[in-house]
């Protein structure tokens, strides 16, 4: 069958000229500058409605937030903030949906009313009472200073195209630039017959710019028909994950092998003048590191991904909210090195190209509760995570908690195979 492909192609890229890259840096300045008005205009609206605490965000329309126009036109009277109308409408409008998401994100979180830990810190050394400003989530101000630069542009009736190795973005209609045009540092080319969507360009603190094209393109995927090798995959905190025949995936901690090292580089920083070429310098090697341990866990997912896919025809995991995992405190750090989100959506992915399967199990099925066994319901074991091993009250069959759970997802996806799979198969 012919199937429409969505994927993305990232390149290391130079603007054509110097005034391109003048045009960029103020594309990215001008998602920056939209995002910051935003955020001025809720803290003054918090300072005026005397917000507590606790308490969520109110809507836009409730804090009468500006429009993105609006905003453009109170700016165009300071001279130097003119550039909003000389940029990609995209980057404006792309600071709006960006702080939209910190709202929802904070609001979700909002009750908990947990406070930064620098700010804790001033209040117990300095006696400084935290304010909303410290809240965390609470969105903030965005530094010109920040690690990454980037804007988003999508095709418009093809104003976004390529032509011997540059890739030419849309410019705005006032602005001088015409050509906005990136080469590329190409090592793959795209597909054949691929349409690009959008693109998104991203400089680093090094001020090297790339592109990351988002196309879509047709292909031709046949169906493995029915499912024969089937994985189940259970979400563990410290073995990334273990499957249902009892292997574990034994992930590499890279963020806490680099921790101490990191921690010592931060602590050079900390101690040098802000702003200083010495402190630019540090800031880069702490950059760097972090950039290494977040290459090598993608490099490690995708690897394991590839590696599954290619191994087995379905693979099913639970429908759980990492998210929810990642705010737990005892988790959180390892969530953060783990990476179990994308993973699924790597493997997901490379499944699918090959015609083979990827089954979530709903919420609701306990895969952690049932006996793999007779199929008995322990519902001691819930919201009890210390317990590693149980006997079933029912069976008596002894179980490896995680391993028991792979195996429940594993029987899962033979009943789907034998119910959603198989009737479509024999009825096509
Ligand atoms: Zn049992």
């Amino acid at each position: 069958m012919l199937e429409l492909v969505n994927r993305g192609y990232v390149y290391r890229a130079t603007p054509i000229s110097q005034e391109v890259e003048t045009y960029l840096r103020q594309c990215f300045g001008a998602r920056r500058k939209m995002y910051n008005l935003h955020v001025a205009h809720l803290y003054h609206y918090l300072e005026k409605s005397n917000y507590q605490a606790g308490d969520p965000l109110p809507s836009l329309k409730k804090m009468d937030m500006p429009t993105v126009s609006e905003f453009k036109k109170q700016c165009i009277n300071e001279d130097n903030v003119a550039y909003l109308y000389l940029v990609d409408a995209f980057a404006s409008n792309e600071a709006k949906q960006n702080f939209n998401k910190a709202i929802t994100a904070f609001n979700k979180i909002a009750n908990k009313k947990q406070y930064k830990k620098s700010a804790l810190k001033r209040q117990k050394t300095l006696g400084v009472e935290p304010t909303f400003r410290d809240l965390k989530g609470m969105p903030k101000f965005h530094s010109r200073k920040g690690n990454k630069a980037s804007y988003t542009t999508f095709n418009q009736n093809g104003n976004i195209y390529m032509e011997d190795g540059i890739i030419y973005l849309p410019s705005a209609q006032k602005s001088s630039v015409k050509a906005v045009g990136l080469k590329l540092h190409t090592h793959r080319p795209l597909p054949q017959g691929s349409k690009i969507k959008n693109v998104t360009v991203t400089m680093n603190i090094k001020g090297q710019f790339g592109v990351s094209i988002c196309v879509e393109f047709p292909k031709e995927i046949t169906s493995i028909g029915t499912p024969i090798r089937i994985l189940g995959l259970d979400y563990s905190q410290s073995h990334f994950f273990v499957d249902s025949e009892g292997k574990k995936a034994n992930y590499p901690q890279y963020y806490r092998k680099m921790k101490e090292r990191l921690a010592k580089e931060q602590r050079v920083l900390a101690r040098r003048i802000k702003g200083s070429n010495r402190w630019e310098e540090q800031r880069l090697v702490v950059s760097r590191l972090q950039t290494k341990v977040a290459n090598q866990r993608k490099d490690w997912i995708h690897k394991k991904a590839y590696a599954l896919a290619n191994r087995y025809d379905m693979v099913v995991v639970e429908d759980l909210d990492l998210r929810v995992i990642g705010q737990n405190k005892h988790y959180a750090k390892n969530q953060q090195d783990n990476g179990f989100g994308n993973f699924r959506l790597y493997i997901k992915y490379k499944l699918e190209q090959q015609g083979k399967y990827f089954v979530k199990a709903p919420k609701n099925f306990a895969s952690t509760q049932l006996c793999s066994t007779c199929g008995h319901k322990n519902t001691a074991l819930k919201g009890n995570v210390d317990v590693r091993e149980w006997e079933c009250p029912s069976c008596g069959a002894h179980h490896d908690r995680d391993r028991n759970s792979a195996f429940n997802l594993k029987q899962y996806g033979e009943r789907y195979t034998k119910d959603e799979i198989l009737p479509k198969i024999v009825g096509a």
